[in-house]
């Protein structure tokens, strides 16, 4: 037996492992005591993680739906082959933009996939991309482009006198950095030495969260209400003069007319409409407006919202008018140990608003948000007959026939395609639809460094991995599929600046993560001697260099935000026929869909609908029941249990269970999906075409 130090590749806290094995697998794993960050957390996900290596349904080899309609193994050149050729007739046919990609967010945690899928798909010249960014946080890429952002980043959480949490619970989610701003290894522990420095924290939720239970300000808010309730602590500060005058008045437009937009949203009428009381809504905002230093920050709640462009506006706004941003001489909250940053420097960034130029979607007509188009109109690229319709689809690291709202809709979609490539481990929903699924290297698998999670460290902070475990069966990296793909499809792909053209050699995954890391400020040889990863302390800190004389400018209150605002402050719909909201909730013991049938993380019942005690009696059920929960689009059936942390009215599930529509179910098993539940086309936000996924009004009786 030997045992390696490595760290956790299953989300972004990228916790350290020691990883016992024997020859052929793992036969222990614990948290790493000598991390400098985790210091030996780990989650039930990373404890597990032999579990994901070992798991009986794993895809150890390519597989290719066989005329009978079964998953076979292929060999990966065959299977690349193929690919290759199926892709190019349809590019030669219907042109690059029949083509399309969707990544997951698995595709974030290895250094190499979404680079060298990204480069696959420019070279192929399709603007067809679709990501889990735009189903569930899309609002967070719209409001740098409409409000402007500030160029020396965020302020340190290590410094913070008060921060401000919306929507988020990171003592679950482990989103930390440019999310939520909190250091997420062992996220308790970090959020405690701070409490006990005496940072003042402020969270805004419907559920008395982990995090909320921790806060001295819990605004437990009516679930959908984030807009009012933002723009009534915005209301506050203004009306009480303790907006950051000198900053507003050098970098922001439209103060003024927030302020009057504003003038009648007293705190007596934002608890009425959001249930939070009047003198908590005082307080909190004088304290956050106070600091001196500390930000607002979101999870992915308020983004699924039914005003999730305009709350994130807000939360932007709350900064904006406070001052929150790092100043001149500020140590940055990056430091770039191994990956290139931009510079940062106090000035603004003016409103881009990249989706009113360039390609627009046939579908609806949107705009492009960082390179990508709205996830929702998938479906509908796909199923739409027209020039550029999406004839096919390659998917990585995410599972979209489980996730998206609509799930029949989705399905239908996915099963039209005249292609659908997969990269997945496991017989996920999507992989089940796939006329070709990849099967990848799991983490213990492959070399990688932390450079992606620079930006998420909140010290200076690097690692690099061996690969720990041998390869099983004909798995491939990621990486290589794409590379391989680029040369069957005569395509040159660039890697970390290398135009490699057909029929040149390929790198080894170790030469292409080296140069990935070549601009940083570490060499990764020195990275290397550290197995249990270092706290590069000695490094100069990067500060924020001052404003270049830009004249960049916020825009608090541009014409469709102003629009937005009214709306959300009218009066509000009142709807006895749904009087329940269901709410997003994450679960520990999954990352997204992953985890769901790994043994020892699932859970039976699978799924539950989580409800306050008191609803649960006003039904007439008792916690253990079956209960029937139907929107103004579908119904689904789920085991009650009480949840005494819920606001009454709000009822809590997790997206992405359940299995494919047709297929048996067992409920308790498989659990229900919320997605049967949403619309992909109704309620959408506008810009962004999110759908509304959380804050949904659903009724809930018992099911006999
Ligand atoms: S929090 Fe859990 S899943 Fe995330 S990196 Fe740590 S051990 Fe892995």
């Amino acid at each position: 037996m030997v045992e390696v130090a490595t760290y956790c590749r299953i989300c972004p806290a990228a916790c350290g492992l020691l990883v016992e094995k024997s020859d052929v697998r793992i036969t222990a794993v614990r948290g790493d005591p000598l991390h400098p960050l985790s210091a030996g957390y780990t989650c039930p996900k990373g404890r597990r993680v032999a579990s994901f290596h070992d798991a009986p349904d794993r895809f150890l080899r390519s597989q290719k739906r066989s005329a009978g309609g079964d998953l076979e193994p292929i060999a990966f050149e065959s299977a690349v082959d193929e690919i290759g050729g199926r892709l190019s007739a349809v590019v030669n046919e219907h042109g690059p933009d029949s083509v399309a990609m969707f990544l997951g967010t698995q595709s974030v945690f290895a250094t190499l996939t979404r680079r060298s899928a990204m480069a696959w798909f420019r070279s192929l010249g399709s603007h067809k991309l679709f990501s889990t960014m735009t189903i569930d946080q899309s609002a967070k890429w719209l409001r740098p482009l409409r409000l402007g952002d500030w160029a020396g980043g965020r302020q340190r959480f290590d410094s913070a006198d008060v921060w401000l949490l919306v929507g988020t619970n990171p003592l679950v989610t482990m989103q930390g950095g440019d999310f939520t701003g909190l250091p997420v290894q062992n996220a308790a522990r970090s959020l405690t030495a701070a409490r006990e420095r005496g940072l003042s924290l402020i969270v805004i939720d419907p559920r008395r969260s982990e995090t909320a239970a921790q806060a001295d300000f819990h605004l437990q808010l009516e679930p959908g209400s984030d807009a009012v309730l933002i723009a009534g602590l915005i209301h506050v500060i203004l009306v009480e003069h303790r907006e950051d005058r000198a900053f507003c008045a050098e970098y922001a437009d439209g103060v003024a007319e927030l302020r009057s937009a504003l003038a009648d949203l007293t705190p007596e009428v934002v608890a009425e409409r959001t249930g939070v009381p009047a003198q908590q809504i005082i307080e909190a905002a004088r304290v956050f407006a106070t600091g001196p230093r500390g930000m607002a920050m979101s999870g992915t709640g308020p983004d699924m919202g039914p005003t999730a462009n305009l709350t994130q506006h807000l939360i932007g706004v709350l900064n904006v008018v406070c001052g929150r941003f790092a100043r001149e001489g500020d140590r940055a909250s990056q430091d770039g140990i191994l990956v290139a940053i931009r510079p940062p420097r106090a000035e603004v960034i003016a409103p881009q608003r990249t989706w009113e130029h360039g390609f627009r979607s046939r579908i609806g007509g949107y705009g492009m948000l960082n390179g990508e188009l709205p996830s929702s109109i998938l479906p509908a690229e796909i199923l739409e007959p027209g020039l550029d319709r999406v004839r096919a689809l390659v998917v990585v690291g995410g599972n979209p026939a489980a996730v998206f709202p609509d799930q029949e809709l989705t399905v239908r979609a996915l099963r039209s395609l005249e292609l659908l490539v997969t990269i997945d481990p496991f017989p996920t929903e999507t992989a089940q639809l796939a006329d070709f699924v990849i099967a990848p290297t799991l983490a213990l698998e492959r070399a990688d460094h932390t450079g992606y999670f620079d930006g998420i460290f909140a010290k200076p902070f690097a690692q690099y991995t061996q690969s720990v475990l041998d390869r099983p069966g004909e798995v491939v990296e990621d990486w290589q599929f794409f590379s391989e793909l680029a040369a069957a499809m005569d395509l040159p792909i660039k890697l970390a600046g290398r135009e490699l053209h057909p029929g040149m050699p390929r790198p080894t995954s170790e030469e292409y993560l080296a140069w990935t890391a070549e601009r940083g400020r570490i060499p990764l040889t020195e990275v290397l001697g550290h197995p249990h990863g270092r706290v590069f302390d000695e490094i100069d800190p990067v500060t924020v260099a001052p404003d270049s004389g830009s004249g960049g400018r916020f825009s608090v209150l541009p014409d469709d935000v102003a629009e937005e605002l009214v709306e959300a402050l009218g009066a509000p719909s009142t709807s006895d026929s749904y009087p329940f909201r269901l709410i997003v909730r994450r679960n520990r013991r999954m990352m997204n869909t992953l985890g769901r049938h790994i043994p020892g993380l699932a859970e039976e019942p699978a799924n539950s609908c989580l409800m306050h005690p008191d609803d649960i009696a006003a039904i007439g059920a008792r916690a253990g029941d079956w209960v029937r929960i139907t929107s103004v689009h579908g119904q689904v059936l789920a085991i009650c249990r009480i949840d005494a942390t819920l606001r009454r009215g709000a009822i809590a599930m997790t997206h992405g269970f359940g299995r494919l529509p047709g297929q048996d179910v067992d409920l308790e098993r498989d659990g229900a999906n919320p997605g049967w539940l949403l619309s992909l086309t109704a309620h959408t936000q506008t810009i962004t075409a999110m759908p509304l996924m959380t804050a949904v009004p659903v009724t809930v009786e018992r099911a006999h």
